[in-house]
């Protein structure tokens, strides 16, 4: 167990004023919202609120550092990431404990979560020295085409809650690697892990307004106007496909780039010549990777007829083995869900299923104690017509439908509107290779329940979004290609 006084001094010692051109700056009209430990429903402390005119301030001083910054050398941009890399893991211990009272996850994943989130800036780091561009002599002969590449310019970047720093660095880092400022606006849930990134991106040498951070509750009201503006040349979103959708119109109007990472519905299918126990393992770890609040959560469990019974039972029993509780605790798998709202969700999608036919395995009840907690659920025969086979459950509730072919579970697996990820375990290579080209995702497990890592490309297709982030193609986001013709006299 953490000491008392340790949570309150993390909480006391990280800032909590916006970050605007290079300065801690408290709102416009001296605004602040609370933030709540989600364990206890507790208020942490308060920040900064932002208004409209904070987020103008905040875009302004964006692109006055911008004409700068595009001309810095590369090897200072990747310098800055790389000490801000080298910062993160130094205090990887009052961060990670920082995220599990604002967001609640384990303090075990905040850690993990923190070493990842770091690892966005090292890779970009590395990408920041290698952007090239090209030579050519032009078809005719009669000229010459020089191919570049530069910063698009001031970037908007709006992240979610579940992944409070890993969805900031893996923005933040192509963004300072192509020479973009940025303005970020995290979620009113999580603001303090963004604050602390912007003090350790701030030590680490970023120009002043090259990096601004904005925490508001009017997200809409203070970003809607920055967009409009036409300054902000690009939005990089993480979030829900609603408000993904809302925002790629406001963008449409400015003929903005955008990078779009929204909602998943990610299928998990386990052929009947799988390791089964490894195919359990893998479930429980794309299922509870963040207490299931993440978009590539395992959202639809097909299990093979032959094998559903064995596997139901196993996944089950290890579910229910894991314990449940505020994050700071030793042995904690399980944290709280983010608010009483997506716990309330999440058990209108499980009371849905019964409804439907669904049989509970193990959990399905509302805790009564303080904390959005919600125990580790398995339900068996849910079928297609149970709200959360279309919708993101969003919690620790493992669906599981039995299958008979390939067809079949293809069929069902791509019967959704979202694209992001799906997970296959199969032992047979031809099967494995067959079902990961013809599932519509972005990206495919293959004998693996985690597919995130900072050098592949992430990102999905359909309703889950436009472009990839990390990997060799997460700096083209934050990058335009210009050709300059040269003729030959
Ligand atoms: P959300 O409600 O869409 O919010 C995401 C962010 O957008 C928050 O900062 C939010 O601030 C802001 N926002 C909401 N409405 C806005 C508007 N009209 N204009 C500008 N900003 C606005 O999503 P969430 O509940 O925080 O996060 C969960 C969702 O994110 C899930 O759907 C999940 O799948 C998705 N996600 C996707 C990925 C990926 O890489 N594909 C990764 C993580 C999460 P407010 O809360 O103040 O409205």
């Amino acid at each position: 167990m953490i000491e008392q006084h340790t949570e309150r001094s993390v909480v006391e010692a990280a800032p909590k004023q916006l970050f605007i051109a290079g300065a801690w700056v408290d709102a416009a009209a001296g605004a602040t919202f609370d933030v709540l430990d989600p364990s206890t429903g507790e208020v942490l402390c308060a920040v900064a609120d932002a208004s409209p005119t904070d987020g103008t301030a905040a875009l302004e001083a964006a692109a006055a550092a911008q004409p700068a910054f595009a001309v810095t050398p590369p090897r200072e941009r990747a310098d800055i990431l790389t000490r801000a890399f080298h910062l993160m893991h130094e205090r990887i211990d009052s961060l990670a404990l920082l995220m599990t009272l604002e967001m609640g996850k384990p303090l075990a994943e905040s850690r993990g979560e923190i070493a990842y989130a770091a690892e966005f800036l090292r890779h970009f780091a590395e990408e920041a020295v290698r952007i090239n561009g090209g030579y050519q002599v032009a078809p005719n002969g009669n000229a010459r085409f020089l191919v570049t590449r530069q910063p698009v310019g001031p970037s908007l970047l709006i992240t979610p809650w579940n992944f409070p720093m890993a969805m900031g660095t893996r923005k933040v880092g192509p963004a300072i690697a192509a020479g973009c400022t940025s303005v970020i606006k995290p979620a009113p849930q999580t603001p303090l892990s963004m604050l602390a990134l912007a003090a350790i991106l701030h030590e680490a040498g970023v120009p002043d307004g090259a990096v601004n951070v904005v925490t508001t509750t009017r997200a809409g009201e203070v970003t809607a106007p920055m967009i409009r503006s036409g300054r902000a040349r690009k939005l990089s979103f993480t979030g829900s496909t609603a408000v993904g959708r809302r925002l790629l119109e406001q963008c449409a109007d400015q003929v903005m780039r955008t990078s779009m990472e929204l909602g998943g519905n990610a299928a998990f299918i386990v052929f009947p010549d799988a390791d089964l126990d490894a195919a359990v393992d893998g479930a429980v770890a794309a299922k509870m990777r963040n207490s299931g609040e993440a978009c590539t959560a395992a959202n639809r469990i097909y299990v093979h007829v032959d094998v559903i019974d064995e596997f139901a039972a196993k996944l089950a029993r290890k579910m229910a083995a894991l314990p449940v509780g505020r994050g700071v605790n030793d042995g904690v798998r399980v944290g709280p869900l983010i608010d009483a709202a997506a716990r309330q969700k999440v058990q209108w999608l499980v009371e849905d299923a019964l409804r439907c036919g669904a049989k509970v395995l193990t959990g399905g009840e509302v805790p009564d104690e303080p904390g959005y907690f919600y125990p580790p659920t398995v339900l068996t025969d849910v079928p297609e017509t149970a709200r959360m086979r279309h919708e993101e459950i969003f919690g620790p509730v493992a669906p599981l439908t039995a299958f008979t072919t390939e067809e079949e579970v293809l069929a069902a697996a791509n019967d959704t509107e979202y694209g992001l990820v799906n997970y296959v375990y199969t032992n047979d290579l031809s099967r494995a290779l067959r079902v990961a080209e013809a599932l519509e995702s972005g990206m495919v497990g293959v004998n693996q329940g985690v597919v995130s890592h900072p050098a592949a490309p992430f990102g999905g297709v359909k309703a889950s979004g436009l472009g990839r982030e990390g990997g060799p193609t997460g700096i083209d986001e934050f990058l335009e290609t210009k050709y300059i013709g040269i003729a030959m006299a």
